[in-house]
């Protein structure tokens, strides 16, 4: 047995246990009804411990949260199916477009693919940040039109005309001062609308599994699953994070109070790239209004200016918790919902947020 086998056997026990606990609750059925299953929480379709078998064709695949190449762990199993439409695709375009980012802002230890033109000739190439800061043009002839690599290369680095130094000192290097028309430009190989249903899909993982089986109760989140699964399509409106840094402390899963109209969780977290560490803020739906028309009031009133008018919300950190071991915190999602979308509701804890 693989290594990741055991890591997933874990989780599906983890899991299937909270599961077990979550259809206790009366209002909820399964027909057929089945025990020691296990939800992939994308398509919703059952899966048992024999699923797990990678020879199968749609078995149970860990999902590294955030994925792996930003910094994060395995926290939770979806289908083969699920993760083949919206898994490493989605990631890989999210992590291209932020070492993108990274290397545009010549970060140290960035690196993105790169064209170079010279007096119109171009060659293909990367350009790499060293840790001090050091730019590295890598000039990669061999993947580029050869023509104008050979004048490209000719015109950078010159024949050079040896003019004898004593008698003309400004001249020794004369050919290179002719201020070539250099120019740089950064391949866009990454898809922006991909990269950021990547992050809605990131926050909808970490929040299932932080909360367990009991979040998906859940009517709001069949649009961000749908979207999540057709990445191509404009399901949600376009935008769905918050851009306002939040403190440290607000890490992990919160529940937006005030104003009612924008009411949702908000998922903290970190995207780690060689370069940069960045903070993401994603809003999912809660249990009872504004459920997904939470959406469209950021978009209305969110997005004017330069996006930081978040100052007048409030909003509760729910507090780091093994919810998924324990049978009375199978409901826990629900329960903050409950307590904090009350109509005496008074906030507690009222975020500084630059004005
Ligand atoms: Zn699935």
């Amino acid at each position: 047995m693989s290594k990741n086998y055991n890591k997933k056997l874990r989780i599906f026990k983890l899991f299937s246990q909270n599961l077990e606990w979550v259809k206790e609750h009366p209002s909820i059925k399964f027909k057929p009804d089945f025990s020691n299953g296990y939800i992939c929480p994308l398509c919703f379709e059952i899966f048992f411990e024999k699923d797990l078998d990678v020879k199968l064709k749609n078995h149970l695949t860990l999902e590294d949260m955030p994925p792996k190449s930003l910094g994060g762990k395995p926290i939770a199993l979806t289908c083969k199916s699920c993760n083949n439409k919206s898994g490493h695709e989605l990631d890989a375009h999210l992590l291209k477009t932020l070492l993108s980012i990274d290397a545009k802002s010549f970060l140290p230890n960035s690196k993105a693919e790169t064209t170079f033109e010279l007096n119109g000739n171009k060659v293909n190439g990367i350009l790499e940040v060293n840790e001090k800061g050091t730019l590295k043009l890598d000039l990669q002839t061999n993947r580029s039109n050869p023509n104008q690599s050979s004048q490209f290369m000719k015109d950078m680095f010159p024949p050079r005309t040896i003019y004898n130094p004593l008698f003309y000192p400004d001249k020794m290097f004369d050919n290179a001062y002719q201020s070539p028309t250099f120019k740089m430009q950064f391949k866009e190989n990454s898809n922006e609308r991909r990269a950021e249903v990547a992050l809605l899909r990131i926050a909808y993982l970490l929040a299932f599994a932080f909360l367990g089986n009991g979040f998906l109760i859940n009517g709001g989140l069949y649009k961000v699953r749908e979207q999540i699964l057709n990445p191509d399509q404009e399901i949600l409106p376009k935008v769905f994070w918050l851009k306002v840094p939040f403190p440290k402390e607000c890490e992990g899963v919160n529940i937006i109070t005030l104003p009612k109209e924008l009411r949702s969780y908000l998922v903290v977290f970190n995207l780690k790239t060689t370069s940069q560490s960045r903070q993401f803020a994603i809003v999912l739906p809660g249990h009872s209004t504004p459920s997904t028309k939470v959406y469209d009031f950021i978009f209305n009133e969110l997005c004017v200016g330069d996006g930081t008018t978040f100052c007048n919300a409030t909003f509760e950190h729910i507090p780091h918790q093994n919810y998924l071991e324990k049978k009375e915190l199978a409901f826990s999602g629900n329960w903050f919902w409950q307590e904090y979308t009350k109509d005496d509701y008074k906030p507690r804890y009222k975020p500084e947020t630059k004005t």
